[in-house]
């Protein structure tokens, strides 16, 4: 998908940032209240004192490139997005480091998808310099939002949408780009526990020739009643199938699938169009590689993994995506089997991609293919 390292210079950074007009608010958050979020942040929940924000008209291209106080939009009624949610958005993070800088990961990956994502979505193009910029100069702007503690990071949401008010069924003539971020602590407080994961043979999120590659805000509307019904089966997170033939394994709500096998290849579903491609997932797949496993993308049969799980030759399955980095799956329910993974504890190979992962995005350990970009 994507090149390996960044093609983003420190040197063009500075200068796409200086694009952005800093209109700083008057009225920033306290030091104290904000000291106090940062202490017990709460994934979405406390924004930044700012926002970054590009608008888009036909006849003009991107203008306006801006950081702007964080508040709320002012939308007509008829604003084209509430209607036929033609949107789509990215997720990432800026990670301090012990020497007080800040980092992010791949952002060129990101933006590189967040293109393919608007073409899916008939929105404009934005270019990688503008995405890079925008995070860039928010994350310098509100720098004292990014939380030092342990696997503690702010957590970044860059997305665009139809802004015009317009009823009519077309490509809206209007869009806002945005950047918002917000502190994010560890994802497991108190330690990394295995989830447990309802595979859906009902109802699927995205099907061939759909929006399932897009990071778009319609497959996770399409993912919320699956998603309550994994919880009604007693299960955190719903896996979905393959829309055409309803037998291998695509993906989670938000998260890629990973299955480990007993002779120590990592195995994760081929792209078929219909989910998305991770940035975690596809640095997983060199990780694995250069840890000397055979990492395979194929189609994954559920009967396999069932079976697998019985008799032994899946040894450990784990989800992953930006939020949550790399999660365990302890447990695999179905309508028709309900198997334990392994011992129900995390997988060792799970916790190794996992350490080193992290480790590499919080400047613990080296980073062999260049995927960090200084922020600040
Ligand atoms: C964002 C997302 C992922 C994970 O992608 P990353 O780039 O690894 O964060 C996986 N599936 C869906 C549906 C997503 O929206």
């Amino acid at each position: 998908m994507t090149t390996t390292s960044s093609s983003i210079l420190p040197s063009e950074l500075e200068d796409l940032v200086a694009l952005f007009d800093v209109r700083g608010t008057d009225t920033p958050t306290p030091d104290a209240e904000r000291e106090a979020a940062l202490a017990s942040p709460r994934f979405g929940t406390v924004f930044t004192d700012h926002m970054a924000r590009i608008s888009w008209r036909q006849e003009d291209g991107w203008l306006d490139r801006r950081i702007e106080k964080y508040g709320p939009l002012q939308l007509d009624p008829a604003t084209a997005v509430l209607h036929y949610a033609q949107e789509i958005f990215e997720g990432m993070k800026a990670y301090r480091h012990d020497d007080g800088s800040v980092w992010t990961f791949r952002p060129d990956a990101n933006a590189a998808r967040f293109a393919r994502s608007a073409h899916r979505l008939a929105l404009p193009a934005l270019s990688v310099e503008d995405f890079v910029g925008s995070i860039a100069a928010l994350v310098r702007t509100d720098a004292a939002w990014v939380p030092s503690g342990e696997d503690s990071s702010l957590y970044l949401r860059p997305f665009m949408f139809a802004s015009e008010a317009f009823l009519g069924v077309r490509p809206a003539a209007e869009v806002e780009y945005l950047v918002i971020a917000s502190p994010v602590g560890p994802y497991f407080a108190g330690g990394v526990k295995p989830v447990s994961i309802w595979v859906d043979e009902e109802y699927h999120r995205a099907g061939p020739g759909g929006t399932g590659d897009a990071k778009y805000g319609g497959n996770y509307a399409a993912s919320l009643l699956p998603q309550q019904l994994a919880a009604d089966n007693g299960c955190d997170q719903v896996c979905f199938l393959d829309a055409a033939t309803n037998t291998h394994l695509e993906e989670l709500g938000g998260m890629n699938v990973f299955v480990v096998m007993d002779d120590g290849s990592v195995h994760t579903p081929e792209l078929t169009g219909s989910f998305l491609e991770g940035v975690t997932r596809s640095s997983i797949l060199r990780l694995a590689t250069d840890r000397g496993h055979e990492a395979v993308e194929r189609r994954i049969p559920l009967t396999e993994v069932v079976e697998g799980l019985a008799d032994g030759t899946v040894r450990e399955i784990f989800a992953c995506g930006t939020a949550a980095v790399v999660t365990p799956v302890g447990r695999l329910l179905g309508s028709t089997f309900d198997r334990q993974v392994g011992d129900g504890e995390p997988g060792a190979l799970t916790m190794e991609i996992r350490e080193q992962l992290t480790g590499i995005q919080y400047g613990r350990v080296a980073d062999p293919h260049g995927w960090m970009r200084r922020l600040a």
